[in-house]
């Protein structure tokens, strides 16, 4: 039989023109269309030992799900992700496909590996729109109740995991929307929020209760919510504490912390103020300190409400950066005006406390530090001066400290993280299990769902022998 020929360049996903897409808050890829997504899907040689699963943290079923997009049954293949992945049309736009999936493709060994989380997004979209959602049968209840804290990612997989195994779940989220970064963090631009919803509305359908306003640790305590009759109690609480740099003049009007940035404009829709009335100043030169996806996130809704000039201070080089490629990429094809190897020293105000300049100091690398990444080091004498108005404080967050405060008996690490088994998310405390960012620290989506699905494991046998 002859060999089939190796096709190594994807078919290309369709963006919004960058000149346009500054000037509005719409999706900047567009996703494929259903022949873009056959023909990318095509270029999958189903290999025998399929390497993309091992690199999926879920363990999707990655070239059946191809295969199924290939014979054109897209609802078919939404539904084979679905039976890892219940939050496909998020993951397929936010996943770091490039270091998971997508990297250990064997095609990217010669050319481009296949679009894995492009053609997740296509078949997930497609079933929410050509299809009905398909809800599996729930089998009769345990009566058995469970608590969730947090309605993140890690939150939203325990309780649809939980759901689907008969018990009855009950998500309580602090803020008003459920979703956790998802809403709060991640701006319109790359993730709708209607896709959001749409996937919070499939936890209703699997039975889900969602309590928002509500905090734990405030509202109830985690053994209040054992006395109202919850047997198990998962805490997805995230890492939402803004870390500042510690630098003179941090308290100046015109300073956010990133989270405070993006929660006002994308929660709460600051960018359609006077409609909304959540104000965020919006001068000219706004700088955003730090590489990951926060500060690229902060960066760009900077521009898009306006600003003349964004700029991004990193201390390290474009290499180091932990934002995810396509996301530097995008950033500099709008315009952010990067400065690598440079930190802040110190923020300057005008008589009336208003950010008017940030003092930084050139860096060079060292050698690798405990991340593994080369250290940066001040070049003494460098310092400079930049006009600015706006500083938004990107440089990371911790992990969410009011339950940890409010729950004597609650192992908590050094970094004020909970700790917890990585296999089963279980903790100090009898029936609290804990998974996602307030585990970890700061990671990823999916990392996140991945331990919400482990504790879901361990909290079903739990339930079940109450052994611990
Ligand atoms: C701006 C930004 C951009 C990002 N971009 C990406 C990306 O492109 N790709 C990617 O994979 N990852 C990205 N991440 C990281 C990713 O979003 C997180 O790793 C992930 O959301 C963690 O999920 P989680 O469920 O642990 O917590 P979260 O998503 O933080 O959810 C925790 C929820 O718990 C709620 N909560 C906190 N305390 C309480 C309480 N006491 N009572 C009740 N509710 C409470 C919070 O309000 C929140 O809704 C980004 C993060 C940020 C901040
Ligand atoms: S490794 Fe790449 S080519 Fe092989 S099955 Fe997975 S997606 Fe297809």
């Amino acid at each position: 039989m002859a060999k089939k020929k190796l096709l190594l360049d994807k078919i290309p996903v369709k963006r919004q023109a960058p000149k346009e897409r500054v000037l509005n808050w719409n999706e900047v890829a567009l996703g494929y269309s259903e022949e873009d997504a056959v023909n990318e899907a095509t270029r999958c040689i189903m290999c025998k030992k399929s390497q993309c699963i091992d690199g999926c943290p879920v363990e999707i079923d990655i070239p059946g799900f191809i295969d199924l997009v290939r014979n054109r049954d897209f609802v078919g293949a939404a539904r084979k992700v679905k039976e890892k992945n219940i939050l496909p049309a998020i993951c397929g736009r936010v996943c770091p496909q490039e270091v998971q999936c997508q990297e250990t493709c064997v095609l990217g060994k010669k050319g481009d590996p296949i679009s894995i989380g492009t053609l997740e997004r296509f078949v997930a979209d497609y079933e929410a729109k050509n299809a009905e959602i398909e809800v599996p049968e729930i089998p009769p209840s345990t009566g058995k109740r469970v608590a969730v804290v947090g309605s993140g990612p890690a939150g939203l997989t325990v309780a649809g995991d939980m759901a689907k195994l008969g018990h009855s779940v009950t998500v309580f989220e602090a803020l008003h929307k459920p979703g956790g970064v998802l809403v709060y963090g991640i701006p319109e631009f790359r993730l709708p929020k209607t896709i959001v919803a749409r996937e919070c509305e499939y936890m209703g359908k699997l039975g889900v209760e969602l309590k928002t306003g509500f905090v734990v640790g405030k509202t109830r305590t985690v053994e209040e919510l054992f006395e109202e009759g919850y047997e198990a109690v998962f805490i997805g609480t995230g890492a939402g504490l803004p870390r500042f740099m510690k630098i003179p003049g941090e308290n100046h009007n015109g300073v956010y912390s990133a989270n405070e940035w993006l929660t006002r404009i994308n929660l709460m829709k600051a960018y359609r103020f006077p409609e909304y009335d959540t104000p965020i100043k919006v001068r000219n030169k706004v700088a955003v300190i730090g590489g990951g996806n926060t500060a690229m996130d902060a960066a760009r809704t900077s521009l898009r409400l306006g600003a003349e000039v964004v700029y991004d201070v990193y201390r390290r080089s474009r290499k180091e950066m932990p934002a995810r490629i396509e996301e530097i990429e995008n950033a500099e094809e709008e315009g952010i005006q990067f400065n690598f190897l440079v930190n802040p020293v110190r923020i300057i105000g005008d008589e009336k406390g208003w950010v008017k300049q940030m003092e930084c100091i050139r860096m060079e690398l060292g050698e690798p530090d405990e991340s593994g990444r080369r250290r940066p080091i001040p070049i003494e004498g460098s310092e400079f001066k930049l006009d600015v108005d706006i500083v938004v404080v990107a440089i990371g967050q911790s992990p969410n400290p009011l339950i940890p405060q409010s729950t004597p008996g609650l192992e908590v690490g050094k970094w004020g993280n909970v700790v917890a088994d990585e296999e089963t998310g279980k903790t100090s405390m009898k029936g609290v299990f804990a998974g996602g960012d307030i585990v970890t620290g700061e990671a990823t989506v999916i990392l996140a769902m991945g331990a919400g699905r482990k504790a879901a494991e361990a909290m079903d046998e739990y339930l079940r022998t109450k052994k611990w």
